[in-house]
This record gives C-alpha cells, structure tokens and sequence, in this order.
C-alpha cells in the first residue's frame, strides 16, 4: 500500500486525505493546530460559539456532483439542518432600503420600484444573475485534464457562466456601483466584495442564493470541520495535530517525505502540500519549484490583490431588532487607519439556535482590510500592548454604532473576540492575512493552476490558492484533483 502524507488539515488536505483512504492508500496529515479545519473555524469565547467560515456554501442543493462531494466528506450529511437563505443581505441607507432576497424576481421588482431611472442596469443585472446560477464546480478530474467531452456534460454552465462573465468584462464592483444612480443601491453593491473586484463575483454569489445553492449547514463551520475529520478517521486515516511541518525532503526529483518542526522525520511515497502557496514555495519547498501560474499573481501585485478582514464578536444579553444573516446600514462612520467607512453591517447568528445561547443574540462585526491597512497591522502586531488597543478601539467603536442602530442593545453589549488579518497568518501561515485566494481586478482573469510541481514527481499541490479566488468549492475540489493524480499514476480507481 503507497503511502501519502498530507501537509496540513484543511478542508482542502482532508478531502484529499478521504478520497485517498477511499482509494486504497495510506494516508497521514500533518496540521499545525491542535484543531483540524484550517480557515473553515470557529472557536469558543467565554463559553459563547464564534463562526469564522461559512457564510454561504456553494452547492448546498441537491444535484450537483459538488453536492455529492461535500456528502462524501462529510461537509453535509443526510438529516442535517440547512439554514435556508431567505435573502443574500439587507441593507438600508440615504433614506431607503434594498433587500437581496433569494426571490430574485421581489429584488428586481423592488429595485426597479426603488429606482426606475436605472432600469437598464437592473435588467442587466437579473440576466446575469439568471445565467450565473448555473455555476457549477467540476470534480470529476482536475480541469487541466479534461477533454471537449467532460466539458459537454456540464451542461448550462458552458454557454451560461462565460456569458455571465463576458458581460461583465472590465467592470469592478466599483464600477457596477458608479453605473447605478440610485444611492441606496450604490451602496449596497459594494457591501459583499472588495471594490476592485471583478462585479462579475457580485453577481455570482448573489445567484448562488437565488438557486437556493448557498445554505449553511447548522451547528456552523467547526462542526463542518469536525464532521469531515472524523469522515477522515473513519476511513483510516492518520490525523497529527499539533504537528507543524518544516520542509518536505527532497531527493533528486522526489520527495521522500516530510521533517516535522521538532526534527521527527516521516517517510512517504507522495507528500500533498495543501497549505498556503506563499508557505508551501518558501518554507516547505524551495521557491523555485513555485509554478510559472502561481508566480504572476504573486508577482503582480497591481491587479492581483489580497483581502482579509478586521473582525469583532459580540454577545448581546437579550434578543434584538437586527434580522437573523445579514444587515448593511449607513452609520455615523467608523475611523480606521485614517478612513472613514460609513456602510457597516453585522451577522445576526440567530438563524442558527445551535449556536446561540439562550435569550441572548451573537453579533460579528466586519470590515475589509487591503494592501497598506493590512502591513498596518503586521506593524502594529510587533508591539502586543499597542496591537490589543487598536482592536479594542476598533470593536468599541463598532459596539457604539450597533448601539446607536439598535438601541435596546445599549448597556447589553459583551465584546467577545477580536481578530485581525495578522490572526489568520499567526494561526495558519496564510499570505498577507489572506482568507480568500488572489482577487484578480478588473483587468485581468483569475488564474486556476495545476496542482503539479514541475521537477518532483511525487509532490503535487491542493488548496484554495490554486483557483480563481479561493473558498470552499475550489478547496474541496483542489484536495479531489490531488488525490485523482495519485490514483492516476498508481493506476487505481479514484473513490
Ligand atoms: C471569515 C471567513 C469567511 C469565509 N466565508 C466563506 C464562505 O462563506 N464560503 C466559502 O466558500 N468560503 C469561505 N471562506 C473561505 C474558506 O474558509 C477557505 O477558502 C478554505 O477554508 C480554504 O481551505 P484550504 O484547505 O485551501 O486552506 P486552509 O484552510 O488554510 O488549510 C491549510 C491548513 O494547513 C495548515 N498548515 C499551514 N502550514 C502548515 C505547516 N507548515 N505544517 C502543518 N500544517 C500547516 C493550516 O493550519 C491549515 O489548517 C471564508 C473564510 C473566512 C476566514
């Protein structure tokens, strides 16, 4: 039986950790935390249950090869609770309100109602909405191996989604913002995506909910993360926690396995990196083995940006105004490193009363961090007192706008946690803070690479980082495509 080691236990390892158990192979992952899961998370805080993922999961209906994945990792299970996403957000401001509803023929009607002047834009809009809900993620085989025919089976996708996409070409989520006349609605097409993001990725995760493909599995993503663990076990594998990786050993043109960061050595007939690209090419293998694909986003920074986010969490003794998911609402403003942001919004988790205590609500305050905001904070990080300040400053400044929205909150507010982008480089060695993969800008296209390393034939790569802008589907998958270029070489079936 050949035997793998997988370098790191998010969802990405762990599907390629299942499939390859499935398939007949050894298997031991290697995770640095003592939680499996990676950024699909969520921790307690004084007791409370903080969700740090899923906010919507693409393919969560029924019908999809991606559906019958995230079933067979555990991600899903029959008899499990879905939150069913009535609207994608809310959000009210310079007098109106505009809500994203999964009905998208009430938002349209409610759009044009809102603002007739910008009918034409509206009606774009909806027609690539209608177009991108036949988004699908192909799993089958790694996309760089499929033929004319496996492109045939899926379906609408084919003609629909590059459509969707060609419409869009060139515009950001700015521009799609300043094409609108309506302000209410200007702001709301910003809420959801960094500026300059392609619109095209406003479009497709509101479609996700109108296919009423974009539920969250109750119990939140720890649980999700617990599931596929166990999935993981059950199967035989090998879970490490607590057991970061140094470097993967190299001989020639193969890996012979990996060091551990407390010098234990562990033999291995593949190794699957399934960390962070930016970790995987400068601490696990040399940088030269970083593919030519992956290296451009990381080379061009200009239209290849990172985001992360400043986070808080609150618990609010008592029930609340705010609807259960998401609210957007014009503030008095928020100040932070010299910017003044005046749309904010908060999660409401009681659409989820697994993961509420009782009579209380749990609130999570966002706010995207990009390019100079983020070394700010790597800055700050250096001196511990200052670095707590300015996330204590921050979260008391977000308490006293949720205060002023919802008044019956006043004097009820507990801050629980905060976390910075400097939290998810600390905790998982991802890029600059980064959760999502690189956000190609309006010029350019997302970059989707082989998961291959050219120059060692045993090695190949799983992860976010190496599709489009990253998330869980792309993860999932990536993790599926390694374990099929094992099977392929070792001549089994891939299960
Ligand atoms: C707040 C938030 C909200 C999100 N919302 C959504 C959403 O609604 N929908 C969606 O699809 N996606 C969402 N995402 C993105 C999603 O979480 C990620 O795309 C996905 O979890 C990435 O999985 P991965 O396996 O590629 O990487 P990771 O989760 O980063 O896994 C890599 C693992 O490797 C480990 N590791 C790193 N270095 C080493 C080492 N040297 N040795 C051992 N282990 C190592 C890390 O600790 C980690 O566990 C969200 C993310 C966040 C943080």
């Amino acid at each position: 039986m050949k035997k793998v080691i997988i370098v790191g236990a998010g969802i990405s390892g762990m599907t390629a950790g299942i499939i390859l158990q499935n398939s007949g192979f050894e298997t031991e992952i290697y995770e640095k935390n003592p939680v499996p899961g990676g950024e699909l998370t969520g921790w307690k805080r004084d007791g409370v249950y903080v969700d740090n993922c899923i906010d919507y999961l693409m393919c969560s209906k029924k019908g999809s090869a991606m559906n019958e994945l995230w079933h067979e990792i555990g991600m899903l299970e029959e008899g499990l609770n879905m939150y069913s996403k009535d609207y994608f957000f809310k959000y009210e401001g310079h007098g109106g309100e505009i809500t994203f509803w999964r009905d998208k023929e009430r938002t349209k009607r409610e759009m044009l109602a809102l603002s007739p002047d910008d009918k034409e834009v509206i009606e774009k809009f909806f027609e690539n909405v209608t177009r991108a809900e036949s988004m699908i993620m192909p799993i089958d085989k790694p996309m760089d191996k499929m033929g004319p025919r496996d492109f045939m089976k899926l379906g609408d996708f084919v003609k629909n989604v590059p459509a969707a996409q060609k419409a869009y070409k060139g515009v950001s989520v700015k521009d799609l913002s300043d094409s609108l006349k309506s302000p209410v609605l200007k702001s709301a097409v910003m809420m959801t995506h960094p500026e300059k993001t392609q619109a095209y990725s406003f479009i497709m995760s509101y479609a996700m909910c109108t296919s009423g493909s974009g539920d969250i599995p109750e119990g939140g993503s720890l649980a999700a993360a617990q599931r596929i663990a166990n999935k993981y076990k059950a199967a035989g594998g090998k879970l490490h926690l607590n057991s970061p990786v140094k470097n993967v050993k190299i001989e020639g043109k193969l890996a012979t396995g990996v060091v551990l960061e407390d010098g234990t050595e562990a033999d291995a007939d593949y190794v699957i990196c399934a960390s962070d690209a930016n970790h995987t090419f400068t601490k696990l293998l040399p940088s030269s083995y970083m593919p030519k694909k992956l290296q451009k986003p990381f080379a061009d920074k200009e239209h290849f940006s990172v985001f992360s986010k400043f986070h808080a969490a609150f618990l609010v003794d008592g029930k609340t105004s705010f609807i259960p998911d998401t609210t957007y609402w014009e503030s008095e403003g928020l100040n932070v490193w010299g910017k003044e942001i005046k749309d904010v919004g908060v999660i409401c988790y009681d659409y989820d009363p697994t993961i509420t205590p009782e009579g209380k609500t749990v609130l999570q305050m966002k706010i995207f961090q990009y390019a100079d905001d983020v070394d700010k904070w790597f800055e700050l990080a250096k001196d511990r007192e200052k670095y707590d300040a300015k996330k204590q400053e921050i979260a008391l400044a977000m308490q006293a706008l949720i205060e002023k929205k919802c008044p019956e909150t006043a004097g009820k507010i507990t801050i629980l946690d905060t976390w910075s982008p400097v939290t998810y480089a600390t905790r998982f060695n991802a890029y600059r803070g980064a959760y999502m993969a690189f956000v190609a800008d309006k010029d350019t296209k997302t970059v989707t690479t082989p998961g291959v390393v050219k120059g060692l034939k045993n090695v190949f790569l799983a992860g976010q980082w190496l599709m489009g802008s990253g998330g869980l589907p792309p993860a999932t998958a990536q993790g599926k495509y390694a374990a099929w270029r094992i099977c392929k070489k070792e001549g089994v079936e891939c299960k």
